[in-house]
């Protein structure tokens, strides 16, 4: 109760998207696509509009809804690119990308996360701004090409870590799937919280986000 308090006072100061966004949103929803929540869509754009990265990575488009969210508030000149692997996904995206995106600023790399990032790393590419939303079970596996990946001062935010509150729950409690998951969940955490590399702080934001910042 006292949290729904809490969200109904804190939505005063919420600053909308354009309507075409929220459009999006809303459609996604009922389509039952898995789209970043409003808290984390806050950070996002805190820290585009703060940081003003000029080269942006993001790990799981879906049907481009984060993507095309974060392309409102970067700053001119700034380029995102998106990997996205499901076809059905990508279908979707191709056609939001070409409707919204007229200027090309976004880039959208068809295939599997870990080869795209490792075909990246070993070209030496670097991104100020990297945005992890993809299969949460996959998160560790990624992250030595992604710290790789990441400019010097880059951020790295990484969505769902709480795993719609079930990462804190006994492992008896969940399936065995989600147990899978979720172990991978807290071994990414851990590794995040003691990486020498990264500073790292956790937030209770949305589905649970991470903030880091490669030292
Ligand atoms: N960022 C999107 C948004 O908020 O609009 C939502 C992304 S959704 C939570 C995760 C997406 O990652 C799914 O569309 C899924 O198909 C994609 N995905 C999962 N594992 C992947 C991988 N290994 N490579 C590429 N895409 C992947």
């Amino acid at each position: 109760m006292e949290e729904e308090r809490m969200e109904v006072f804190l939505e005063m100061f919420r600053e909308e998207p354009p309507v075409y966004i929220r459009e999006l949103e809303r459609r996604a929803r009922e389509d039952g696509v898995p789209v970043i929540r409003r808290g984390t869509r806050d950070v996002l754009r805190y820290l585009l509009r703060t940081k003003k990265p000029e080269q942006i990575l993001e790990v799981g488009t879906a049907v481009g809804y984060s993507a095309l969210f974060m392309k409102e508030y970067m700053p001119p000149g700034a380029r995102l690119t998106t990997i996205e692997k499901v076809e059905m996904r990508l279908r979707e995206a191709r056609k939001n990308l070409s409707e919204y995106d007229k200027e090309g600023r976004i880039c959208l790399i068809e295939g599997d996360a870990a080869d795209v990032l490792h075909r990246l790393a070993e070209k030496k590419s670097k991104f100020n701004f990297i945005f992890m939303d993809a299969a949460k079970g996959q998160y560790l596996s990624f992250l030595l090409d992604v710290v790789e990946l990441l400019a010097e001062n880059g951020t790295l935010v990484s969505d769902n870590i709480l795993h719609e509150g079930d990462v804190l729950q006994s492992r008896y409690a969940v399936t065995r799937r989600d147990r899978t998951i979720h172990g991978r969940m807290r071994e990414y955490l851990e590794v995040l919280a003691h990486h020498e590399r990264l500073e790292t702080i956790c937030l209770p934001v949305g589905d649970g986000i991470t903030i880091s910042t490669k030292r």
